[in-house]
Order: C-alpha cells, then sequence, then structure tokens
C-alpha cells in the first residue's frame, strides 16, 4: 500500500509538473502566435504603404522585366486605357509607336547592360484608343524578385507640351504683328507716292494716250489699291483694338456693308436679319467682319451661288449666320483658318478671319466655321447683346 500511495503520488506530482510544463508551453505559443500576427501585420502595414504609394502616386510607375511589363501600377491604366490584365507579360515596345521603338529599346537594352544612358528622357506612348501621348520617362535599373528589372515612372507632359505650343505660338504671333505694323507703315508712303504719280499722268496724258498706256495705268492703280488693301490689312491686324460702341441693329450693319461692296450678278445674297434685338457693339468693326466674312463667301462661289445670312436671338446674345454654297473648306485647313497669313488664294492674304477673330473676341463674342467641301460653309458668330 505504502508503495501504491507512493506510486499516486509520484503519478500526481507528475501530472502538476507536466500541466506546469503544458501552461507554459502554451503560454510560449501564444506569446509567439501574437508575435507572428504583430509582425504579420506590420508586413501587411508596409507592404501596403509601398503599394499605396506606388498605386495612387500621380505618375505612372512600370517595371519592365526580360523586355516585358511585369508591373503596371494604376495611374497608367488610366493614362493609357489598358488594364494591367492586358498588359502584364507583353513586351513593352507593343505600347509604343513606331517612331519611338528604336530609341526606348536601345537605351533599356544599353541601361541594363549597365552602359550609361540618360535616365530621363522625353518620347511618347500610344494609348488603347490609338492617341500619341507625350510623356517624359525616368528609369533606374532595380533588383525584382531577384532578377535585375527596368524600374520606369512615366510623368504625362501634354499639358506641359500644349502650354510650349500655346507660347510658341503666341510669340510667333507678337512677331508676325511687329512685322505687319512696320511693313504696313513703310509701305504706306511709297504707295500713295504711285498712286499720286498715275493720277498726275492720266490728267496730263488724257488725250495723248493711246489705249494701251491707258491699260497700263489702269493696271498700276488697281494693283495699288490692292497693295493698300494688304497694307491695310496688316495694319489692322496688329493695331490694338480699341472699341466704340453704339446701339445697333444687326440689319442696318449688314445693309451698308453689302451697300458699299461689289457682289457678281452671279452670286445672290439674301439679307434675312432682323431689325431686332438691337446690340451694344462697335459698328465700324464689326462691319469689317461681316465684309471680310460675305467677300470670303463670295470668293468661294466663282461660279455662283447663294449666301444667306440670319440673325437669331439665343441666351443672352444675338447670333448672326453666313450660309454659302461655295466650294466649301478640306476638313485639314479647318484648323488653320484663323491663323494669321494662312491662304488658299492666289491673291489672298490670310489675314482676314485673323482680323475677324480679334474683333470678335475683343467683343466677347465668338466665331465658329463649319463645312462641306463641294457643298458650302456655315459661319456662326454670337456676340453679347450688351
Ligand atoms: P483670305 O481670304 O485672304 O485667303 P481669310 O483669313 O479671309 O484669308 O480666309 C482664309 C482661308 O479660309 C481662305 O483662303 C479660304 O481657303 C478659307 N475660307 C474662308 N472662308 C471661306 C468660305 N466661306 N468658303 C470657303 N473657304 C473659305
Ligand atoms: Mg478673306
Amino acid at each position: 500500500f505504502v508503495h501504491q500511495a507512493a506510486v499516486a503520488i509520484e503519478n500526481a506530482q507528475l501530472i502538476k509538473d507536466l500541466e506546469t510544463a503544458r501552461n507554459q508551453v502554451k503560454e510560449y505559443v501564444e506569446q509567439l502566435e501574437l508575435k507572428v500576427e504583430e509582425r504579420t501585420r506590420e508586413l501587411v502595414e508596409s507592404e501596403k504603404k509601398y503599394s499605396t504609394l506606388v498605386e495612387h502616386a500621380n505618375d505612372g510607375v512600370v517595371i519592365v522585366q526580360d523586355g516585358r511589363l511585369s508591373f503596371f501600377n494604376r495611374r497608367l491604366e488610366e493614362m493609357t486605357g489598358y488594364s494591367r490584365k492586358e498588359v502584364v507579360g507583353k513586351p513593352f515596345v507593343d505600347m509604343l509607336p513606331k517612331s519611338e521603338v528604336e530609341l526606348v529599346k536601345s537605351r533599356y537594352e544599353k541601361r541594363m547592360k549597365g552602359k550609361p544612358v540618360p535616365a530621363i528622357y522625353e518620347t511618347k506612348f500610344l494609348s488603347k484608343n490609338g492617341d500619341l501621348v507625350p510623356i517624359e520617362v525616368n528609369a533606374a535599373v532595380i533588383d525584382y524578385g531577384g532578377k535585375p528589372a527596368d524600374l520606369i515612372v512615366i510623368r504625362d507632359i501634354s499639358e506641359r507640351k500644349r502650354m510650349e505650343e500655346k507660347l510658341l505660338k503666341a510669340e510667333k504671333l507678337a512677331a508676325i504683328g511687329e512685322l505687319a505694323a512696320s511693313v504696313g507703315h513703310d509701305l504706306r508712303n511709297p504707295l500713295t507716292g504711285i498712286s499720286g504719280a498715275v493720277y498726275y499722268l492720266k490728267m496730263k496724258l488724257a488725250t495723248e494716250m493711246n489705249k494701251q498706256s491707258r491699260d497700263m495705268l489702269k493696271l498700276i492703280e488697281e494693283n495699288v489699291e490692292y497693295s493698300n488693301k494688304i497694307v491695310n490689312d496688316l495694319l489692322d491686324f496688329s493695331k490694338e483694338i480699341y472699341l466704340q460702341r453704339s446701339r445697333v441693329s444687326i440689319k442696318s450693319m449688314i445693309e451698308e456693308t453689302l451697300a458699299k461692296m461689289r457682289i457678281p450678278n452671279k452670286v445672290e445674297v439674301v439679307d434675312l436679319t432682323g431689325r431686332l434685338p438691337k446690340v451694344f457693339l462697335d459698328a465700324g468693326q464689326m462691319k469689317r467682319v461681316f465684309e471680310n466674312l460675305i467677300k470670303n463667301a463670295v470668293e468661294a462661289m466663282p461660279n455662283g451661288g447663294k449666301l444667306e445670312i440670319r440673325s437669331e436671338r439665343v441666351n443672352g446674345g444675338l447670333k448672326i449666320t453666313f450660309h454659302d454654297t461655295g466650294v466649301g473648306i478640306p476638313p485639314q485647313n479647318l484648323q488653320r483658318l484663323f491663323t494669321p497669313l494662312f491662304t488658299t488664294k492666289a491673291k489672298g492674304v490670310g489675314l482676314g478671319l485673323a482680323i475677324c477673330k480679334r474683333i470678335i473676341d475683343a467683343h466677347g463674342g465668338t466665331i465658329n466655321i463649319k463645312s462641306k467641301e463641294g457643298i458650302g460653309t456655315h459661319v456662326t458668330v454670337t456676340i453679347p447683346i450688351r
């Protein structure tokens, strides 16, 4: 019995020890679990931090490995129109327009070989809908999953390019304006001189001249008139616009403009404008706009046709339309109509519409041109009533 009791006590002790040991182990495991959990959380956090950084970066981020796209961030999906599923695994050159492939590819290959190439440069990519997007890339070699890869940060520079172009255009315009002003001034005096001399010859030799000489003098006169027109256009185009407004009706302005123009018999002009409402504008300058537009319409109908002029009230303003049945304008020219010196005419100066636009802009109005080749042209001018 004593022996049995001893065994029992021993067993009890053993069980107790075991229990303590188990508890210790349990505690240890729990601690370990906690640690693992914490570490995992930290890892997830930091991974999240990095991926948000990359995902929400305002620049495109792409990783190229072995010539293929292996990472593509969200901003790039927005920029290119492709989802990452569509492009990951594809050769990166697929994203480039033909003109850029050689440059980008050779830089990539050299960079991966450790050769010195510019890391930052401008190029373009081809978006899913076929647009060419100007970009600035900044590339660096990194270790990605144990293998070298090219990490490329891509910035959309469309806006910057647009601004650069705008600035260039503004500078060009200013230069043209200056040139126009000085040429205009310099030509005005000699032209007046030629006019005076022609007048003198006509008076002095009126009776003695034969027909051929008279025709020659007439030719000089006509060409002086034409040159004067160019000079006036140049001066008009280059001078600052000051408006002297008064209340006028469109109809009276159109009537006055037509009265002093020579309209060929083959061209029918139908004035459907209304007397009301009156608008508050610079009548003299606005008549020059109408004259230019009517002249363009007439010149577009060398074999005759019809020009309809209408006016219509639109909210806060008046819309005046000039609708001709002329030759029309090819689509590739539509964008350039208002560019100074753009003309398709042998004797054109190409300042008519540029001047129209300046005058209409000064009135706070708009001018729009729609056209179908071989059918005709619609010019719409809107001007605020006040
Ligand atoms: P210009 O009359 O001296 O050529 P404009 O600035 O008035 O200069 O017009 C520029 C160009 O726009 C013209 O040469 C012509 O090709 C085109 N254009 C303007 N108005 C019309 C129109 N109503 N129909 C057809 N083409 C037009
Ligand atoms: Mg013209």
